[in-house]
């Protein structure tokens, strides 16, 4: 039994060489690979000036953030 062409994608072949879930995708978007990512409700941008990383944690991106960290235990 074949499976689906995708890289990383081990479902059963269905039609065209790809698996019923991408087949959906080539039929409505025309593109098999095309993935729309399940986490874009909010994407916070880092309160950092001039930074447009995505903020994970306390409004700052993780690099950011370690900076902002590094600061704060150095001002004993
Ligand atoms: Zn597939
Ligand atoms: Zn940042």
């Amino acid at each position: 039994m074949e499976n689906c062409s995708i890289e990383n994608c081990l479902k059963p072949l269905k039609a065209k060489g790809l698996c019923s879930m991408h087949h959906q995708r080539l039929l409505r978007h025309g593109d098999p690979y095309m993935v729309r990512p399940r986490r874009v409700r909010k994407v916070t941008m880092c309160n950092w000036v001039n930074c447009t990383n995505p903020a994970i944690t306390k409004g700052l991106c993780p690099k950011h953030y370690y900076i902002y960290r590094v600061r704060q235990t150095s001002h004993m």
